[in-house]
Parts: structure tokens; C-alpha cells; sequence
């Protein structure tokens, strides 16, 4: 050995250590606490404008051990982005302590609203605990954020907990660094915390015997008279998270047919909310996946298949559809309502569907609730902490084995998405006026705002302003540039249009549908991939209204590719709701006479006939359409599936579940016919290649022809709607095909909301694949119009300045 003298690994060792990501009002604090004073480690953490700020100084060992553990064992509710260390001289202190938050907290993610967690569940239902049955128990791994933030930082002061002063339990635990309550902002007891109240409908005839019009005296806890008023079959309003439900007995037959009348409900779905789930593996199969998605801390509203032998029991929740959604319960109150174990039985299973008449938004303030909601509601479970901003559920499915985002609301936002590559200026998207939702882009950020809505009624318009200003707040963004679609009719548009101080962006709608599915996987945009966008309604750069769109597609540009041939649209909205109308249209387009047997013709009166007939023949009120999402109404018309979309995509999605019957139980041995689409090559395609040229377009034409002589033969409308299905994953593998022979392409994204689809989306997937293409689908973001805004924003991001 030589007299070098060996590093002293005693010499303490201090470090700077900066934490980046989703690390406030998620029990961080108390976390580093616990990690550093169980590792004998010196030092102090704080909340700063960008993270967590930690210093920690002891054994080398210990040091590194805790710079590993801070990312590897962070709180369930956190989601670490970075951890960056630098080394500081050692200072000799002792004690590791939490200092107060400094600096303002830009950019600093605010949490989503979390299910209520395991260990305060136990606190509910143990007569010991002070918190017993306690309608608003949380802590900080659980309970509201996103919906009661009213600015930055996240501290209680700026939440709607500032009108309720903690107690002085409340106050202790809060200020213990130790306690499991440490710093959650929404934290109190029954002493200090907000109250529940149940208020009776005084107009309801059939209302609860006891009920006259007037709050139930003495009445300390109403859990019990609500649980017993719905078992009684009322209607009551419930207050959540993000808003009110509407909650009846699913079981209960009449209920449910009485609030589908009172809401004007058509058949469209209710959403159940089953106590346990096992409750809802009686009646649903539920994979593993679905399971994880389920129980985990989003709660979301899972679409699940309904077992055959149950399809009987929930018939007037989800008529006709092979898909329902479920979801668990996610405060405490909803654990109260479907009762504890030591409760009194009470229904086990409630229609928990978003309080508002068809078409408003979601009800979340208290007089508008009283107001709005009294033509629909035997009376309100009700509390007065304030919703700051509506949630709506989020709805997913799996498809795949991947769950895939419906309605990306409540548990997801305001999760941001990662962009590839910063945003030249920070840029507010306004959405579609269809399941509005906006987007913000600041930095290497996009955050989407909560559910809107439909954008046709003033109240939707108010909910989108608000929305707008809650999500610039919370990410501490002032907008330099808009970005809206191209339709000049959309009220999102017109919108942006009003702004006179800043640019605003249009961007083609399926462009924009294209570029949400690149940014979702994180592509700089800069080289061009073959974007499949297929959904109902999308204004064209030629005033058509597009919809069966293969683009070539940057963020900068598109060019159209190939389309579905254009067919007349008969009285817009008109054709929409009565898929018959689009079938007939197809018909005409193809040539093929409106025999009285089929079942469109059939469903169609006939003096509507006549005058759809002169009305298609002389172009009267006949938008030209390549919409795929009406070739599918048109199918499920012609294939007597459905004739009347009581809601929106209603003909799709039960031809979808016809489809998806067919394809589970028939025997293996069948093969159905091919139906097949027919290319039409535009004259100058023999140009040079990689020469933009004159669309393709896909006539079904054959396709219908085919359709109708199974339906003479009297093939089950399943497997004509499987059929269907594949012949259009077939044209998209051509499609795809023939653009990667002409411009070297190998990407595929598939988007819109056609594509919410999951046999379609998984047979697309499937050829792709197996044709060597490298397939990009969207899950974390919807690929119906409420991921429009994401696309919106990075192709107004890649504008240049000049063009704006
Ligand atoms: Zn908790
Ligand atoms: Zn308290």
C-alpha cells in the first residue's frame, strides 16, 4: 500500500436534491421526512415554484440509498418527472425539518381528484375512530384536488377548504410531519368539516312519505333516510367530487324507467355504481385489466361486457347495448350511500349518471342544482363545500389488453401530456363544439382541460370559460396564440375568432385528430406518417363535411390521401338522427333501387321517402359527406340494426355490439363473406412519386350490394355487421399500403372517434401490423374530438410566425 490516504467515509456527505413532476398536495413532504430521519439522515424539504426542494447531509451510503428511494418508494399519488442532484458542502447539522413553501408555484402539477384510500376507509367504518362515519374523511393520499383548487400554490388557503378553519385535532395532525394527514390541504373532522344536508322535494307527489318539502328534523346524519328513500325507488341528486349525480336503485326497474323519462334520456346507457366488485362480476366479466382500471385511485367508468345470463337484470339501465359501464365508489360519501358492513342492507347497485337535463352541462352549484334539477329529483343529498370546477366521470374501455380513454375527466385531469419538444409560445386550444374540451400549451407541456360538453346551449359556452380560466390559472399560463377548428359555424371557433389580441390558428379537423395522436406518442411532428382519421363530422378545406380521411400528415400540413367517396348528407342533423336517411343515401349513391323489403326502407315513412328521394336527386339541403362514422349508420340501418339514434353514435355502437356477438360466438368454423370497397385511382396518380396527388377514394358501393343479397339469404345481422367491420380494416390496410408504395411511409396513427371502436380499432391494428406497418393508436387520449384540443395546439405550434 502507498501513504495515499483513503477517502474518510465517515466525512459526511450533503446533497442538493431537486424533484420535478406531480410532487405537491400528494403527502411528498412527510414522505422525504420519513425516508431521511429512517435513513439517520440530516437536512431539510420544502415546496418551490418548480418541485420539491430537499437538502440531505450524512453517510455516503445512506445519501445515495435516499436519492434512489425518493423516486422508487414516492407516495401512490405522485408521479416523479426528474430527480437531479448536485453535491454541497457538508454543513455538520443535525435534525431533518419541513420549512414552509417558498416562491410561487409555476409550473408546479396540481393532482387529480383521487378515490378515498384504503387506511381512511378503515378510519370510516371503526366506531373508535373520531372520524367515523365522517362524509368528507381524506387524507393526503386521497380525497378531492384538481376540483376544489382555486389558484397557486396548492395550499388550503387556495382551495374551497378556506372557508372551513381547522379544529384544533384537524390542526395537530396537520402540522405533524409524521401523521398521515400532514399538510392534505382538504383534511377535517365532523367538528370543523363541511355538512351534509338532504333536501326533500316538496313538488314530488311520490315523493318519501315523511318529505314535506323541508330538511328531516334532528336529522344529524340524513345517510340513512337517502339510503332508505332510494331503496324506496326515489331519485335523488347527490353531490360528488366534480358534481351531482343523478343516483336511483339500478335494480329497480321503475326507478330507472322514471328517471330516464324525467331526463329525456332516449336509451341511451346509465352509468352503475356497484358497492363492492363483486357486485359487479355478477353481472359483467371483468378482465384483468379492467379489474386494475376499476380499483385504481381515477375510478373511472369502465365499459364492461354483460354476462349473457344477466342480461335480463339491467335491461332498463343499458337497452340493447352488450357493453355497460361500472364504476366503484370514490368518496366517502358514495361508501356511505351504498352502506357499510355493519349497515342495514339498502341497494348494493345505483344509476350514477351526471346530474343535468340532455344536452346542459353537468349541475356542480348548489342553487343551480336546487333550481335545475327539481323537475328530476325526489330530493338532494347535499354539502356546502364548493366545487371549484365541474368533472364529469371519465369513461374508458379496453381494447387489446389497453385501456383506452373515452371521456378523460375526473382522475386524469389535470395530468399534463409530455410534448417531444417545447412550444414556441404558450398557445390555448379551444376544442370542437362536440365534447368540448381545451387545451393548454406552455413549455414542454399540454394539459387538457375536464369534459365540457356539447357547445349549443349558453350554459355549455359559460362551463367553457370557466374551464378555460381554471386551466391558465392552475398551470400559471397567459396564452400568446389561439388554436381552433376550421369549421366557421363551431361556437369554439367564433370563440377564438372574438379575441382581438391575440392570432388565431384554424386547423383542419382531421388534421388536428391526426396530430393528438402524434403527440400522444411523442413524435416532433417534423416528418410526415399516414394518419387514419375517421370519425362522424369534421369540416373540410373544401366546405364537404369530411370523415373518412387518410392524411399525410406533419404538424405543419396534410395532404389528403384518399377519402370515403362522397355521398349527399341529406338534412344534416336530420340524417344524423335517423340512420335510415344515410342508408337510402348510400343506396342512390350506389345505384341500388329502395326495395320495400329492406329494413332501412321499411323503417322509413313513406312520404319521407318521396321527399328524400327529390331531395337527393336535386341536391336540396345535401351537404356532400365521406363521413365514416355515417357509412356505419348507414350499415346498421341496412342490416336492421338500429333506425333511430336517440344519442349520439347510438346506430355504431350497437352495430359494433352486434358485431362483437358474432365474432365471440359463432362457431369457429364460419367464414363470412368478404365485402370489399372499391378504389377509385385519380387520373394523374402516375405522376412522379412522392408527388402529392389527387385523392383516392373508396366507393362501398360493392359493399352494399353484397349486404343486400346476404340479407335475402338471411344472414344474422351479426355477422353482416362483423363483415363490415373487417372490410374496412381491410380498406385501411390497402389504403396504407398503397401510401407507403408511393411515399416511403411506414407509420400509421389511427384517431378519431370511430376509432373508440374496439373491433375495428383492434382489426385495423391487427393487418397493420402484420403488413409491417409501425401502428400508433391513441389510449391516453381520447381519439374522439375530446383530444382534438392536444392536436389543435402542436399544429399551431408548428405554424410559423408569419403565417399566423
Ligand atoms: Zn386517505
Ligand atoms: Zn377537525
Amino acid at each position: 500500500m502507498t501513504d495515499l490516504v483513503a477517502p474518510d467515509t465517515r466525512t459526511a456527505l450533503r446533497r442538493e436534491v431537486t424533484v420535478r413532476g406531480i410532487v405537491q398536495g400528494v403527502g411528498f413532504r412527510p414522505f422525504v421526512y420519513g425516508l431521511a430521519t429512517g435513513l439517520g439522515l440530516a437536512g431539510h424539504v420544502t415546496n418551490t415554484g418548480s418541485g420539491v426542494l430537499i437538502e440531505v447531509e450524512g453517510a455516503h451510503e445512506a445519501v445515495y440509498d435516499f436519492c434512489d428511494r425518493v423516486r422508487l418508494d414516492a407516495p401512490a399519488l405522485a408521479r416523479v418527472d426528474t430527480v437531479e442532484h448536485r453535491e454541497l458542502p457538508a454543513s455538520g447539522s443535525a435534525g431533518f425539518s419541513i420549512l414552509t413553501s417558498r416562491g410561487a408555484a409555476a409550473g408546479t402539477l396540481i393532482p387529480p381528484d383521487s378515490a378515498t384510500c384504503a387506511e381512511c376507509l378503515v378510519q370510516l367504518a371503526d366506531p373508535a375512530d373520531r372520524r367515523y362515519r365522517h362524509p368528507f374523511i381524506t387524507c393526503t393520499n386521497c380525497g378531492p384536488r384538481f376540483t376544489i383548487v382555486t389558484g397557486q400554490p396548492y395550499d388550503r388557503d387556495q382551495t374551497t377548504m378556506a372557508g372551513f378553519p381547522m379544529c384544533a385535532a384537524c390542526a395537530r395532525e396537520y402540522h405533524e410531519p409524521a401523521d398521515r394527514r400532514f399538510h392534505a390541504q382538504p383534511i377535517s373532522c365532523h367538528d370543523c368539516g363541511p355538512r351534509l344536508r338532504l333536501h326533500i322535494a316538496r313538488q314530488n307527489p311520490d315523493a318519501h312519505a315523511d318529505a314535506n318539502g323541508r330538511e328531516p328534523a334532528g336529522a344529524s346524519d340524513p345517510v340513512p333516510l337517502a339510503r332508505r328513500m332510494l331503496a324506496d325507488g326515489a331519485i335523488l341528486a347527490v353531490k360528488g367530487i366534480g358534481g351531482y349525480h343523478l343516483a336511483c336503485d339500478a335494480a329497480n326497474r321503475d326507478a330507472v324507467a322514471l328517471l330516464r323519462r324525467r331526463k329525456s334520456r332516449g336509451d341511451k346507457p346509465f352509468a352503475v355504481m356497484a358497492r363492492t366488485i363483486d357486485d359487479i362480476a355478477e353481472l359483467a366479466e371483468i378482465s384483468d385489466a379492467e379489474r386494475g382500471l376499476l380499483v385504481s385511485t381515477a375510478r373511472p367508468i369502465v365499459l364492461l361486457r354483460r354476462r349473457a345470463e344477466a342480461r335480463g337484470a339491467l335491461e332498463a339501465v343499458a337497452p340493447g347495448l352488450a357493453e355497460l359501464g361500472f364504476m366503484l365508489p370514490y368518496t366517502p360519501l358514495h361508501h356511505l350511500l351504498l352502506g357499510l358492513d355493519a349497515d342495514p342492507p339498502g341497494p348494493r347497485l345505483l344509476v350514477m349518471t351526471s346530474a343535468n337535463l340532455s344536452g346542459e352541462p353537468l349541475a356542480f352549484e348548489d342553487e343551480d342544482a336546487l333550481a335545475r334539477l327539481a323537475p328530476l329529483v325526489d330530493g338532494w343529498l347535499m354539502h356546502d363545500r364548493p366545487i371549484h370546477v365541474p368533472c364529469d366521470d371519465s369513461v374508458l374501455r379496453v381494447c387489446d389488453g389497453e385501456p383506452l380513454l373515452v371521456r378523460r375527466s375526473r382522475g386524469y385531469v389535470p395530468l399534463p401530456v409530455d410534448l417531444p419538444e417545447p412550444v414556441r409560445r404558450p398557445t390555448l386550444a379551444v376544442g370542437g363544439d362536440l365534447k368540448n374540451v381545451l387545451c393548454v400549451a406552455s413549455g414542454s407541456r399540454a394539459w387538457l382541460s375536464a369534459h365540457v360538453g356539447d357547445m349549443d346551449d349558453m350554459a355549455t359556452q359559460r362551463a367553457f370559460e370557466r374551464a378555460g380560466q381554471q386551466l391558465l390559472a392552475i398551470t400559471n399560463t397567459t396564452p400568446e396564440m389561439l388554436a381552433a377548428d376550421l369549421h366557421p359555424g363551431y361556437r369554439s371557433t367564433q370563440w377564438a375568432q372574438r379575441d382581438p389580441a391575440r392570432p388565431h390558428v384554424p386547423v383542419q379537423h382531421h388534421h388536428a385528430h391526426v396530430a393528438s395522436a402524434m403527440a400522444e406518442h411523442g413524435f416532433d411532428g417534423r416528418s410526415r406518417v399516414i394518419g387514419v382519421a375517421f370519425d362522424g363530422t369534421g369540416y373540410g378545406t373544401d366546405g364537404a363535411i369530411w370523415g373518412g380521411e387518410i392524411l399525410l400528415a406533419d404538424y405543419a400540413g396534410f395532404h389528403r390521401f384518399a377519402h370515403l367517396a362522397y355521398v349527399p348528407l341529406p338534412g344534416g342533423d336530420t340524417a344524423v338522427r335517423r340512420p335510415y336517411r344515410m342508408a337510402l343515401s348510400h343506396l342512390a349513391a350506389a345505384g341500388i333501387a329502395w326495395s320495400p323489403e329492406l329494413p332501412c326502407t321499411r323503417a322509413c315513412p313513406e312520404d319521407e321517402r318521396h321527399i328524400l328521394g327529390r331531395q337527393i336527386e336535386r341536391g336540396l339541403n345535401c351537404v356532400p359527406t365521406s363521413s365514416m362514422g355515417r357509412l356505419f349508420d348507414a350499415v346498421s340501418s341496412l342490416a336492421g340494426v338500429c333506425q333511430y339514434a336517440g344519442y349520439e353514435a347510438q346506430a355504431a355502437m350497437e352495430l359494433e355490439a352486434a358485431a362483437a356477438r358474432w365474432q365471440r360466438d359463432a362457431p369457429a368454423a364460419e367464414e363470412g363473406r368478404r365485402y370489399r370497397f372499391d378504389l377509385r385511382v385519380p387520373a394523374d396518380a402516375h405522376a412522379s412519386p412522392s408527388t402529392d396527388t389527387a385523392p383516392l377514394t373508396a366507393d362501398p358501393a360493392p359493399l352494399f350490394a353484397a349486404i343486400i343479397e346476404d340479407l335475402a339469404h338471411e344472414t344474422p345481422p351479426g355477422r353482416i355487421a362483423l363483415g363490415f367491420h373487417d372490410a374496412v380494416a381491410d380498406l385501411v390496410r390497402e389504403l396504407c399500403a398503397a401510401a407507403r408504395e408511393r411515399h416511403g411511409l411506414e407509420t400509421v396513427v389511427l384517431s378519431g372517434g370511430v376509432f373508440a371502436n374496439a373491433v375495428l380499432s383492434s382489426g385495423c391494428a391487427r393487418r397493420l401490423r402484420e403488413a409491417g406497418f409501425r401502428v400508433c393508436r391513441q389510449w391516453r387520449v381520447p381519439p374522439n374530438d375530446g383530444g382534438l384540443a392536444l392536436g389543435q395546439a402542436v399544429v399551431a405550434a408548428a405554424v410559423r410566425d408569419g403565417d399566423v
